[in-house]
């Protein structure tokens, strides 16, 4: 397949691996597991460790058919380069290894995945300041601003109640302030928004939510956009200095973030993930449309005490999804009116299965205070906006009708 031309979404994800020499005409990139690589001779060996000449080196670091994929998520991002991790998390993880130093200061969403909010209490206590504010106002970012801030970090919608950061005026004043400016773009996927368009210099996906698409791999990715200038970046280490400015920040976090931490991709899920990737269009297409079909049967009942779903017009960044996403995405969730028990009402459901994960093609719902926001307790919950009845909901592929009547018949009986 020629790269000359510009090919849409998934005719590019699907043929992309043929841009490369096809090893014994397989069509999948083939399952690599072997940790050490060989070479025409010693030379080539230390010619390839000096970064001289392209090639494997150690499985840690990289492998053929984790590379593959993140050329994949790459092309998807519309990026400079992308690398590959374990988990959402480590690519997360990565970034405050490789990126921050104590006397740093970052500027996050308080409209957060649970994890990364636990994950920057911990930075937190390691000598970097954290400020969590209300990013869906600009304003507020602006004001937590200090001379070391160094990363800005949002999610795109956030889980579960479906906040939308401020996106493009965040994009605008880190762009101005030299911040670099990070969006965990999992709840969108590259297919309904490119975070790249915003400003975003690195884009965090966690490839076990809708790129896997199936819940059968974890996985997470890094992607440097090209849109941060890293000369204004004060932690780069003088080693990472002999690229052209652009590959500084992806050299080092791949040194540090993954040499160093070594929370690698393996290949095996690498493989699933790329194989769960080519139906990331059709299968967005589909929960989008679902979501959007149950957010509204839900909101017109008088038994559903709120429904927070960014298509609906009364959410308040409608405005703002319908600007820069495709569609408003697959996961929403809900209020019961008081007196309807929400474990009740779930155990009620035929087809949605009580479930943590996100992203999956099967419709999973859970009991946000009573689960994943549990440990938090109820004053920082009540603070985050997170009532004790709320359902959160992440829709699969199912055939729309058959939801719709699945949580209709379990408000009925
Ligand atoms: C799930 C998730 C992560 C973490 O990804 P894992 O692959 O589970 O480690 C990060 N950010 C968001 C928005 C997520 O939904």
């Amino acid at each position: 397949m020629s790269d000359k031309k510009n090919y849409g979404f998934t005719t590019t994800i699907l043929h992309g691996d043929r841009a490369k020499p096809i090893e014994q005409g397989s069509l999948h990139k083939p399952i690599h597991t072997s940790v050490a690589f060989g070479y025409t001779d010693a030379r080539q060996l230390a010619s390839v460790f000096q970064g001289r000449e392209p090639g494997f080196r150690y499985g840690r670091q990289g492998n053929p058919t984790v590379s593959a994929l993140e050329e994949k998520v790459n092309k998807m991002e519309g990026g400079v380069a992308t690398l590959c991790f374990a988990t959402g998390m480590a690519a997360i993880g990565a970034v405050f290894q490789a990126l921050l130093r104590a006397g740093d200061h970052v500027v996050s969403s308080s409209f957060l995945f649970g994890n990364t909010n636990s994950l920057w209490q911990t930075v937190a206590g390691q000598g970097v300041g954290v400020d969590f504010v209300d990013a869906t106002d600009v304003a507020n970012v602006a004001a937590a601003i200090r001379d070391n801030t160094r990363i800005v970090f949002v999610e795109t919608i956030a889980n579960p109640r479906t906040q939308i950061a401020d996106l493009k005026r965040i994009g605008e004043l880190c762009a101005e302030k030299g911040i670099l400016y990070i969006v965990d773009n999992t709840m969108t996927t590259p297919y309904l928004f490119q975070p790249k368009t915003v400003g975003a210099g690195l884009v965090v996906n966690s490839l076990t939510k809708s790129i896997g698409g199936h819940g059968n791999a974890l996985g997470g990715s890094l992607t440097d956009t090209g849109a941060y200038d890293w000369t204004r970046f004060a932690n780069i280490f003088e080693n990472y200095k002999k690229a052209a400015p652009a590959m500084w920040g992806i050299t080092q976090v791949r040194a540090k973030g993954l040499r160093d931490f070594g929370a690698s991709l393996g290949p095996e899920a690498a493989h699933h993930i790329a194989v769960g990737a080519e139906t990331l269009a059709l299968r967005m297409e589909r929960t989008c449309a679902n979501a959007k079909a149950l957010a509204e049967m839900l909101s017109k009942d008088p038994r559903v005490a709120a429904v927070h779903y960014p298509g609906l017009p009364s959410h308040p960044q409608h405005g703002i999804a319908t600007e820069l996403f495709k569609a408003y995405g697959s996961l929403f969730s809900f209020e019961l009116r008081d007196g309807i028990d929400c474990f009740d009402y779930l155990n009620r459901l035929r087809i949605a299965v009580p479930a943590s994960n996100l992203g999956d093609t099967r419709t999973l719902v859970i009991p946000v205070a009573h689960t994943i926001f549990y440990e938090m307790g109820a004053e920082r919950r009540a603070s985050m906006g997170i009532a004790e009845s709320l359902i959160r909901v992440s829709v699969g592929i199912e055939d729309t009708g058959d939801l719709v009547d699945d949580f209709r018949a379990a408000l009925d009986a």
